[in-house]
């Protein structure tokens, strides 16, 4: 089993999509390990998105991630990363795959609905962020 960090991000909790995400995150044969609603201040949002602090979108990007509440969750399945991945689709929801996440609750490019970690060092770095009592 390995791990992975998901964020249901600001958008779809405003849309009261968390369940149906929470839903389709189980379906997919995930476990959840640890969940938290909260909301993430502006000194927070930009250390967890510091590799793209170069970037253009980046203060928009951090004002919305500190536009209202997220759920970060800890969840595991064999290949958690990979699979996550999938299962949330392409960035741009315009580009996303039928089915995936992004594709079905994303709004655009940045208010994207869900997060997820992409790569095994960048999942373990992201747990210890929001999560640091569990064991990677
Ligand atoms: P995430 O890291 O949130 O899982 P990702 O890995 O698919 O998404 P990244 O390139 O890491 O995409 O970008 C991080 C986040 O920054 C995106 O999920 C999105 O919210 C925002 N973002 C990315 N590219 C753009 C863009 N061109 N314009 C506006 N926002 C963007
Ligand atoms: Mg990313």
């Amino acid at each position: 089993m390995s791990k992975t960090l998901a964020i249901i991000k600001p958008d779809a909790v405003r849309k009261r999509v968390t369940g149906k995400i929470i839903d389709q995150i189980l379906d997919d044969g995930f476990n959840i390990i640890a969940m938290e609603m909260l909301r993430l201040n502006t000194e927070r949002a930009q250390a967890f998105y510091d590799v793209h602090k170069e970037r253009t979108f980046y203060d928009d990007l951090v004002e919305f991630m500190t536009s209202g509440p997220c759920v970060p969750m800890v969840i595991e399945k064999k290949k958690a990363v990979t699979d996550f991945r999938k299962l949330i689709g392409a960035t741009n929801p315009a580009e996303a795959i039928e089915g995936t996440i992004r594709k079905q609750f994303a709004d655009n490019v940045q208010n994207n609905a869900v997060h997820g970690s992409d790569s095994n060092e960048n999942a373990a770095k992201e747990i210890a962020f929001f999560f640091p009592s569990i064991e990677i």
